[in-house]
């Protein structure tokens, strides 16, 4: 089932382009929700609209992001892809829906392709045995100690062997994404396409076994590419700063009219008449659920709030069920503590939960960059989040949004932000100015199209 659902497929979009025939987008069969679909620490269940996929809206074209940017960028965008034009690239992760990359990729893809830069996405497919390793490692990365197997190592190669064997990489760009795939650099040929590394992933402190383990694979790629200054490791290659992106014209995040975040908030039972403090994001212990349950605990002896927290599981996580148990429990009988446990394609309804918050919690302990932080400060949330991975980088404290270290000044900050609506609204303001600046997705196609070409002119001078 698992290799099943992770294999390559096409969505069927109700407007087929060319563009749209490069994505790659899978959701789980409808027929087999990952978990019982129900919500709510107080057994709510989720509306049935929701238990099915809705039909992928129409994409949005370079031209609608005029608006936003201005059409000075967009023309920089068609200058920079011009000396591009038919070359190919081939993107490669672990998973089509949950997460930031696939977020990402859905959006990356079909503009870096409207502007004839031909790019194909793939996802690798394994057993639930890869991607407990996987996940194993992604942690030992951030930093939590493991005990790496001979067994571990051996599962890891077996599975990038076996997606190398059936995978073709004849693009003249190849982008792997993350660890997961990051052994398919043995098909590379020599004096054949630009090999990239994009990681997302704060590598400051590794576990020394693991990262000893990947870094040969990471030395033989062209370049790799780190989310923020202090992910960036040691290493013999080039290092390019991306940040990460929102798209701000997605489902997730586009404007939506008070109506349509009204009807939501009603059909998932959320109260918009008292505050809603809000975390989104997998159920996954370095997101911190449960301590942000125990802040909201805390809290909620000075100030009048509800707490919702939505999230769902990546495919290529095993650990959501029981973190999920964990927050239920953590929860109690509170009737005022709302958990969603949404299928992935709920972006809609995301967008919209986000939009009736009154503030928006990332406690993450570990965070890669922390795109729903992003989300929140595109939306002008006053937005609190852990001091860890990319956030920094997004929220800069007391001006985009607030920092914390401890459940205790989490629950200090929900406080202090219920009580202080202005100074809340001021920081939700800066935040949607720092993210139009630096963490939209048409800032990243620049950054991608200007790495192509110093690739490509790198390799015409030696
Ligand atoms: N997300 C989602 N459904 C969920 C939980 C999260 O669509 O149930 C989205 C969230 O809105 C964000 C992304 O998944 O766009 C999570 O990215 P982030 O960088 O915050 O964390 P990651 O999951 O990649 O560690």
């Amino acid at each position: 089932m698992q290799s099943k659902e992770r294999s390559t497929a096409t969505a069927t979009p109700p407007r087929k382009s060319a563009v749209e025939s490069h994505l790659v987008k899978e959701w789980p069969e409808a027929a087999e929700p990952q978990r019982p679909p129900t919500g709510g620490a107080t057994g709510r269940t989720l509306p049935a609209s929701l238990l099915t996929p809705p039909a992928p809206p129409p994409l949005p074209h370079l031209e609608d992001y005029r608006e936003i940017i201005g059409q000075g960028q967009v023309d920089a965008l068609r200058f920079l892809a011009r000396d591009l034009k038919g070359k190919t690239i081939k993107m490669v992760n672990s998973t089509s829906v949950g997460g930031g990359v696939a977020e990402m990729l859905n959006r990356l893809v079909p503009l870096l392709s409207e502007l004839e830069v031909s790019t194909h996405w793939d996802v690798i497919t394994g057993g639930n045995d890869f991607f407990e390793v996987t996940k194993a490692f992604h942690n030992a990365l951030h930093g939590a100690s493991y005990d790496l197997t001979d067994a571990a190592r051996k599962i890891f190669l077996m599975y990038n062997e076996q997606n190398r064997e059936r995978m073709q990489f004849g693009e003249e760009m190849v982008v792997i994404h993350d660890p997961q795939p990051l052994a398919l650099v043995n098909s590379r040929e020599a004096g054949r396409g630009h090999w990239v590394w994009r990681c997302h992933i704060d590598l400051s402190n590794p576990d020394p076994n693991v990262w000893d383990f990947l870094r040969p694979f990471v030395e033989r790629y062209d370049a790799a590419i780190f989310s923020s200054q202090s992910f960036a490791r040691r290493l013999p290659i080039p290092q390019y700063l991306f940040y990460p992106c929102i798209d701000p014209l997605s489902e997730k995040n586009k404007d939506l009219d008070d109506s349509t975040v009204q009807r939501i908030c009603d059909e998932l039972g959320i109260d918009r008449k008292r505050p809603i403090v809000t975390q989104v994001s997998r159920f996954d212990r370095l997101k911190d659920p449960v301590g942000v349950v125990q802040a909201y605990k805390l809290a909620k002896k000075y100030v009048d709030c509800q707490l919702v927290l939505a999230g769902g599981g990546a495919k290529d996580d095993p650990e959501g069920a029981m973190v999920l148990q964990e927050v239920r429990e953590a929860a109690g009988s509170d009737p005022d503590i709302i958990i969603l446990d949404l299928p992935p394609w709920c972006a809609l309804e995301i967008n919209a939960i986000q939009r009736a918050s009154t503030l928006i919690i990332q406690k993450s302990i570990r965070e890669g960059f922390g795109l729903t932080v992003t989300e929140a400060l595109w939306k002008q949330k006053p937005t609190i989040a852990g001091a860890v991975g990319g956030i920094p980088n997004q929220i800069i404290h007391r001006l985009t949004g607030v920092l914390v270290h401890s459940i205790e000044g989490c629950a200090f900050q929900i406080r202090y932000l219920l009580t202080h609506p202005e100074f809340a609204k001021s920081i939700g303001v800066s935040g949607r100015e720092h993210v139009k600046e630096n963490f939209l997705i048409t800032t990243n196609v620049r950054r991608w199209l200007l790495l192509f070409r110093i690739l490509e002119q790198a390799k015409a001078k030696s």
